[in-house]
């Protein structure tokens, strides 16, 4: 089935045309700067990519701009927008509503806006793509596929926070996770790797610009790291990770900073940006570390050793381990990141061929011979996963 894969942000929108099955793409792009003027960004295989500057004051002129330059006799890879089978759309918060993904209604919408107060910054831009998609197309079956639905398998103990029980039964506060459809994606073709056993016990590693870890038996989430929100977990890009809670009101008290304002330091200033004063990139990290930079090499070290110590907790908590999935930016092409994880680690297990492991951006197993913990690196394919449940649902 031919699908449109939609991941709307706030001021931009992620656009992917691709068959669910085998997953060949026929065209992608990206909307910038809604709301401000607006650009296109459109690729198609074996083409130059087209780069257009398109009044865009909402998501309905984006969605509308995408859909006419799919349809352009030149610049196009389809005759009429009917040949759209089905709409997917990424949507970050499901909450404890959507523990799958769902045919978009009434119903749904209605849901998902009841979770906007857990994913505030990403749900309402979610639903301006879906509600653009349902006025330009409104005979085309669209589909909503959650970040949080496939860690809706943790169990209590993962899930629950240590804080008075009423939060959780009257606000819904408890870890969600993020990444959801990446974890599922790379936990399945890892699951595939090891020949498809009864049982199995996965640890992926999505480390990006935000990154998180999920431990995954016989397919099923049981645990990972991020939380209510995107911040929890171990140091990302610019996203603080796991913090003392102390410090907000430390920090708040000696400066004035109101919640917004903290928050906004730890989101957008922390990280390895925060520790680094370098960057967020890995890149420059890299470099820096390498021209002897100390806190640039501070912040890899902190990066190495929080999500070693994780995958430490996740092997505890699962009993045990039988394959390490690294995924996303980094961990699909840095090998040296790689292996400063999994340096240290064959008392567990896990033991990395040098060799093997100089990969990047493409499925393989970069364990060595005999090593008993697999490590596959596989680059992770979220729009599949999204354009595989939407044409499922609209069979
Ligand atoms: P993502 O959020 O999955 O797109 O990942 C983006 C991040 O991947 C960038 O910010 C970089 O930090 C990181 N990245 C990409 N390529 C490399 C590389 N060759 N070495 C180290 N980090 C990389």
């Amino acid at each position: 089935m031919k699908i449109l894969v939609i991941n709307a942000g706030s001021s931009s929108l992620k656009y992917q045309f691709m068959e669910s099955e085998g997953g060949e793409v026929f065209a992608k792009g990206l909307c910038e700067r809604i709301g401000i003027d607006g650009r296109l960004t459109h690729k198609v295989p074996g083409r130059e990519d087209v780069k257009q500057e398109i009044p865009m004051p909402t998501h309905s002129e984006a969605i509308q701009a995408v859909l006419d330059i799919m349809v352009d006799p030149e610049k196009g890879v389809i005759k009429s927008t009917d040949e759209i089978a089905a709409v997917g759309h990424r949507v970050l918060h499901g909450g404890m509503a959507f523990t799958e993904s769902c045919i978009i209604d009434d119903k749904c919408i209605e849901a998902i806006k009841k979770c906007i107060p857990l994913g505030p910054l990403h749900n309402p831009a979610n639903l301006m793509g879906i509600e653009a998609c349902q006025k330009i197309m409104p005979k085309t079956p669209q589909v909503a596929v959650f970040d949080t639905a496939f860690h809706m398998t943790m169990p209590p103990k993962a899930y629950i926070y240590a804080i008075p029980y009423e939060y959780y039964e009257k606000d819904d506060v408890r870890r969600y996770g993020f990444h959801g459809t990446s974890h599922r994606y790379v936990s399945a073709r890892a699951i595939d790797m090891l020949g498809n056993p009864e049982h199995s016990k996965v640890i992926c590693c999505h480390l990006g610009n935000g990154s998180s870890l999920s431990a995954v038996v016989d397919g099923k989430c049981v645990d990972t790291t991020m939380g209510l929100g995107p911040l929890a977990g171990f140091p990302m890009g610019t996203r603080s990770g796991d913090v003392d809670a102390t410090i907000l009101e430390y920090l708040m008290g000696r400066y004035g900073y109101d919640i917004k304002e903290m928050l906004n330091i730890l989101n957008k200033k922390s990280g390895v940006l925060g520790i680094s004063g370098v960057s967020s990139d890995f890149r420059d990290l890299d470099e820096a570390a390498a021209k002897g930079n100390e806190r640039a090499q501070l912040a890899l070290d902190k990066f190495v050793y929080e999500v070693k110590k994780f995958i430490g907790a996740y092997a505890t908590a699962m009993g045990g381990v039988d394959a390490i999935v690294f995924t996303a930016g980094i961990g699909e092409n840095s090998k040296e990141l790689r292996a400063d994880i999994c340096e240290g680690l064959a008392y567990m297990g896990i033991q990395m061929d040098k060799e093997k492991n100089n990969v990047r951006g493409k499925e393989a197993d970069v364990s060595a011979d005999g090593s008993k913990v697999k490590i596959f690196v596989i680059p992770t394919n979220e729009e599949l996963m999204i354009a595989m449940d939407t044409a499922a649902l609209c069979k």
